[in-house]
């Protein structure tokens, strides 16, 4: 009983240092502002948006609405994650303690034990709000918390090395953020059955890979680039034909090099460990520089026209720089010119199949070469992806933890198809959170027979819907012109006005502006979508000759990641757990396999947006299919300098993240609700008519009978069917306080 003892952790290294009242576990330092917005004495934007601020500027940048977290980006380190820290989390209930990214991890990790059901926590907020610093902070937790076994530590080794790693080739510094993720990741570690990583999986989602080639004034490629380029030894450089950095075209249009916060050197070193963590050996590593030194120096081929023949051709402008590329890359120094300054084309069916080839033109013999170095780079990441996972992989079936760290919402001066995507994503994301936080835990109430008044709440399910609903959503019709060979960029942008016309979410641009772009209305602002270029990214063409050169090579790794066949995996939603898959249900994707989604008309290609949809369907179902808890983080200025609070900006996230309507779900409704079963379990002890046992060992009697002794007015909680629910903390925290005296 009272097993957590009367802990007086005293934990003063740092000013933020949480330190605790000497009648129990409840901290003192809460005085600023109150750290669950339920307490809130005022209900407005305005008091919200205020105690966010006070605790802010006080350095306290977690603050809670019930179970879901609010994160406010410090920009600075404010010495709160240290084993101390740990320590005082470990184990707590969200009651006992001030909120902390810890407590979510803690609460996760403890339902995870106590109910066999599979967790999910997701992370969401715009870029540069700090999710990926979140998402390192809870594996970091779970490490610490869970056992020590050579096993184990192997396991969790290597599930916290392939974060630099997937952050060196999938993060770069954007105008947002400087360590900005551009791919998508949901990292799970799967449990054994007495609490301790046994393993785990990362799905990525689709990696901007149009940064490999080109990126906006002031931004940078992926980080692994200027790693190599600053970390390498004289030797490396010569062996993978290093250049300055200056002399490359993929890196030197953007004026920027370096990045303020990141060392590139020790980045390197790095990546090199965790490279070594993960099974990468020497000669596999050797070979991933070499295409790294390949892709940037494919960045300055040109070509010289060639009107010789019928057709206007092209051929390499240096045939030196052609032959070290060639070398690098072991493959023949004429196939490589070849595939890129001609393409083969078939005709015919069976016996009278004939094929030729036809010269490509300067401006066809540049796309196919970014083409290519973008391939390459993209299959570089998924094969480290794969690898990973065959380091983590466990055969058997367990539950597990998944955490989602996403790019953010987006808005730049110029968005492209690339934006679109992410938005989608985060889209979804957030219906996930109205679906899950504002209408299950208003189901609930019903369901129990819970008096209360019903709050409204923003739903964007028609923004959803506008992007994703077949056969007429804005993925459907750009899949569509993609087929048709006389498709482009403004037959797409006029079929989508007219299809959207009266769309709430959609608004044109007049034709008389210079560009040409469309308009939606996503729930975390509108954004303008320039056209050019999304059928190209769409299709996503390879062409056939650049794929057999690759798989032709005598470098393991290159002929390997071209002939890789992705496979998609279905979750067979009757193996969760009946809450999982009640969950599910409701979701509406419990009879949805993503594998139908797959055109089964093989000749139709697989698209770039099709193959992010079917991921993003399939991420959904996971998360619907797990015990979600959410953290949201919230980017408090745009120049990331500590502790500044740029009262607009935060507003304004906290309005499109629906932080007011959740609060007001959550206070017109009840903050605290437990089976009796349970509630009894944890607090029998504090009643004199509860303890050591209560009547007829009636869990609903029992409650009724405790709540009355502590004189709890009856407003405060209402009986439901299965469970009792309480409004407001207060009692609770008395009632923990109780636990703990005893
Ligand atoms: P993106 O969507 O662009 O990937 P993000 O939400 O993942 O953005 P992060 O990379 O996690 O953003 O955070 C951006 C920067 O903010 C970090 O590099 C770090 O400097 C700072 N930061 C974020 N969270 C914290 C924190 N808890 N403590 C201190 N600094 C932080
Ligand atoms: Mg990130």
């Amino acid at each position: 009983m009272a097993s957590k003892g009367k802990t007086t952790t005293t934990t003063s290294t740092t000013s933020h240092a949480p330190t605790t009242s000497s009648t129990g576990l409840r901290p003192v330092n809460n005085s600023v502002g109150v750290d669950d917005l339920v307490m809130l004495t005022e209900v407005s934007e305005n008091s919200l948006n205020g105690n966010l601020q006070k605790r802010y500027k006080e350095g306290l940048i977690y603050t809670s609405i019930g179970p879901v977290l609010i994160s406010c980006n410090p920009y600075k380190q404010l010495g709160i994650y240290g084993k101390e820290y740990i320590d005082l989390y470990k184990g707590k209930h969200e009651f006992e303690i001030p909120p902390h990214i810890y407590s979510v991890a803690d609460k996760a990790y403890r339902a995870l034990k106590s109910e066999h059901e599979n967790q999910c926590i997701i992370i969401s907020g715009e870029s540069g709000a700090g999710k990926t610093e979140a998402s390192k902070y809870i594996m970091q937790y779970i490490a610490s918390i869970t056992g020590s076994s050579q096993d184990v530590e192997r396991v969790k080794n290597q599930i916290l090395e392939s974060n630099p790693l997937l952050e060196a080739f999938g993060n770069a510094k954007t105008l947002r953020n400087n360590n900005s993720s551009r791919f998508g990741k949901y990292m799970e570690i799967q449990f054994n059955y007495i609490g301790d990583p046994e393993g785990g999986k990362i799905t990525n989602y689709l990696l901007e890979k149009s940064r490999v080639v080109k990126q906006t004034t002031g931004e940078r490629n992926f980080h692994i680039f200027y790693q190599l380029l600053s970390g390498s030894s004289p030797e490396e450089r010569e062996l993978y034909k290093l250049l300055p950095i200056e002399q490359y075209n993929y890196l030197n249009k953007s004026r920027a090099y370096t990045a303020d916060g990141i060392d590139d050197v020790a980045g390197f070193k790095a990546t090199r460990k965790a490279m070594k963590v993960v099974g990468i050996n020497e000669d596999e590593q050797k070979q991933i520089f070499k295409l790294l030194s390949a892709i940037m120096l494919i960045g300055n081929i040109s070509f010289n026209p060639d009107n010789s023949g019928k057709t206007p051709g092209s051929t390499a402008a240096d045939r030196q720089l052609i032959s070290t590329i060639a070398a690098l890359m072991g493959v023949e120094n004429d196939l490589l010119e070849q595939a890129l300054i001609s393409r083969v084309i078939t005709t015919g069916q069976g016996a009278r199949v004939s094929s030729y080839r036809v010269p490509q033109s300067v401006e066809q013999a540049l796309y196919a070469r970014d083409a290519f170095a973008k391939a390459i780079y993209s299959k570089v990441f998924d094969w480290l992806v794969r690898t990973i996972n065959k380091s983590i992989e466990v055969k058997t079936k367990g539950k597990v933890i998944g955490v989602l760290d996403i790019y953010g919402f987006e808005i730049f001066e110029n968005n492209s198809f690339e934006q679109f995507c992410i938005n989608y994503v985060n889209e979804t994301l957030q219906q996930i959170f109205i679906d899950l936080t504002l209408k299950t835990e208003q189901e609930e109430y019903v369901t129990e027979g819970i008096k209360w008044v019903p709050v409204d709440y923003v739903n964007n399910k028609a923004c959803v819907e506008l992007i994703e609903k077949k056969p007429f959503g804005i993925l459907a019709l750009l899949d569509e012109e993609c087929l048709f060979p006389e498709g482009n960029d403004n037959s797409l942008l006029e079929k989508l006005g007219k299809h959207f016309a009266s769309h709430s979410h959609y608004s044109k641009v007049p034709l008389t502006s210079k560009v040409s772009q469309f308009i939606i209305n996503h729930y975390a602002g509108k954004v303008h979508y320039t056209i050019d270029g999304f059928l190209d990214k769409n299709r996503d063409t390879l062409f056939n000759d650049l794929v057999s050169l690759a798989t032709s090579s005598s470098l393991s790794l290159l002929s390997e990641i071209f002939q890789y066949q992705p496979v998609v995996e279905e979750l067979d939603p009757t193996t969760e757990s009946s809450k999982a898959y009640d969950r599910l249900k409701k979701s509406g994707f419990a009879n949805q396999q993503a594998k139908n989604a797959i055109p089964t008309d093989k000749k139709r290609p697989i698209t770039a947006g099709f193959q992010f949809k079917t991921q993003v369907t399939a991420l959904l179902k996971s998360l619907y299919s797990c015990n979600p808890h959410y953290i949201r983080c919230i980017k408090p200025n745009e120049v990331k300098r500590a502790l500044d609070w740029d009262s607009d900006k935060s507003a304004q996230q906290v309005k499109y993240l629906g932080l007011f309507e959740n609060l007001l779900v959550r206070r017109a409704g009840f903050c605290y609700r437990q089976t009796y079963a349970k509630f009894m379990r944890r607090y029998y002890m504090i009643g004199k008519k509860t303890w050591p046992k209560w009547e007829g060992g009636d869990a609903k009697r029992g409650a009724e009978l405790l709540l009355e002794e502590l004189a709890i007015p009856a407003g405060e909680y209402q009986f439901g069917v299965n469970k009792i629910f309480i409004r407001n903390p207060q009692p609770l925290f008395q009632m923990e306080e109780k636990r703990n005296q005893r």
